[in-house]
């Protein structure tokens, strides 16, 4: 017997830290602050629509692109938010969840040998989905000061050559939970202006922006939005992580090239749940009461480490608190997680995890997309420290 050899097309690809660090918060009792996902339920009503969508009988093949009604729904949310026009029919598309969108809007654009430039800490789908197309990978770091993380687009600029297809952002970003503000969009716009680049850009977390301030999509940027893909995920905005269902916005000609990898890689989505989801979406209010959701158990969390020897950084968006502990422990930041799990019993991601070369910052992430209740545990156990 001769066992075929399979030479891996993803040699870097191993098991995700957050499977590991799931697996060792369980074997240990810890309270799981480690991978982002909300461990409260979603509104039963978004359950009642998706109930009554089956029952009406929305349960065969819908339309490649999407259920109309959703799409519709999805222009109708851009537009009101962002004062941005999609046309419902050829510019929105339902994926899979945002990662099936971001793959499909790599794979669409990025041929063997384009660069694609990826702004690190990263998260972890973009360099394995840019390796399948034969691109390059171009990892460009974040700064990180006293406020905390931002993007040197001097240093961007200066990553541009003329095998630069796709530029990919993520706002508000994960891990770090900086946001961009207007004069970042301003300064990625002059970088691709009067070039062929594009831009995917990963706005899973749009609703969940803090203080007051608002979400800078691209979409609010004609000169920017005419080169985009805009990525998005009900999983995060309505607390359903695993329905997988998210949507991509793009002008007709970019919308054309990515329905074609779509069309052959899921074909289609989910039916009932896009029908719920459409009927769910014509109340504004469960994303209009994200923020301050969101917000209050952020301060829960910040307040609650005060006394502690952790120092934290900004977290003006997302679900994520990062935290430094070098008053804490010299250890690396995997071991410093994983010494937190078994000796602390919380959970943490290290931020090392989302760089794509060996990078000590003395940093990791929690998520507080969790009950008060589990919060107050984690920080029960975090405030001895
Ligand atoms: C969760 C997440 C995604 C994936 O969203 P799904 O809808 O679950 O596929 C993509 N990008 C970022 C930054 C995320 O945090």
């Amino acid at each position: 017997m001769s066992t075929p050899v399979l030479h891996t097309r993803l040699p870097a690809v191993g098991t995700t830290v957050f499977s590991l660090m799931s697996a060792l918060a369980s074997e240990h009792g810890a309270v799981n602050l480690g991978q982002g996902f909300p461990d409260f339920a979603c509104e039963p009503a978004l359950l009642d629509h998706v109930d009554a969508a089956m029952r009406a009988g929305h349960n065969q093949y819908p339309m490649m692109t999407g259920v109309p009604a959703l799409r519709g729904a999805i222009a109708a949310k851009i537009e009101a938010h962002y004062g941005a026009r999609y046309d419902a029919a050829s510019e929105i598309t339902v994926t899979a969840g945002a990662t099936e969108a971001l793959t499909t809007a790599i794979l669409c654009c990025v041929h063997p040998g384009d660069e694609v430039i990826v702004i690190e800490p990263a998260y972890d789908s973009y360099a394995p989905a840019i390796a399948l197309a034969g691109g390059v990978p171009v990892p460009l770091a974040m700064q990180l000061g006293e406020q905390g993380y931002s993007v040197p687009w001097d240093r961007l600029a200066a990553a541009v050559t003329p095998r630069t297809r796709l530029i990919v952002i993520n706002t508000p970003h994960n891990p770090t939970g900086s946001v961009l503000r207007a004069p970042d969009m301003r300064a990625l716009a002059d970088i691709v202006r009067g070039s062929d680049i594009l831009i995917l850009s990963d706005e899973v977390y749009e609703h969940m922006v803090y203080d007051g301030a608002r979400h800078e999509s691209v979409c609010r940027y004609p000169e920017l939005a005419e080169r985009s893909f805009v990525v998005s995920s009900f999983g995060k905005t309505y607390h359903v992580t695993g329905w997988k269902i998210g949507y991509v916005a793009a002008p007709a000609g970019l919308m054309a090239e990515f329905r074609k990898v779509h069309q052959y890689n899921v074909f289609s989505v989910n039916t009932p749940m896009q029908h719920g989801l459409a009927s769910y979406m014509a109340d504004p209010a469960p994303y209009l009461e994200l923020p301050a959701f969101y917000q209050r158990k952020r301060d829960l969390f910040r307040d609650g480490l005060k006394g502690s020897r952790f120092t934290m950084l900004p977290a003006d968006g997302t679900y994520f608190q990062c935290a430094r502990y070098e008053a804490i422990s010299a250890l690396p930041e995997s071991e410093f997680a994983q010494w937190l799990t078994r000796e602390i019993k919380v959970a943490a991601i290290p931020v090392s995890a989302f760089y794509s070369q060996a990078r000590e910052s003395g940093i990791v992430r929690f998520c507080f997309a969790k009950k008060d209740e589990t919060l107050r545990l984690a920080l029960d156990r975090l405030s001895s420290l």
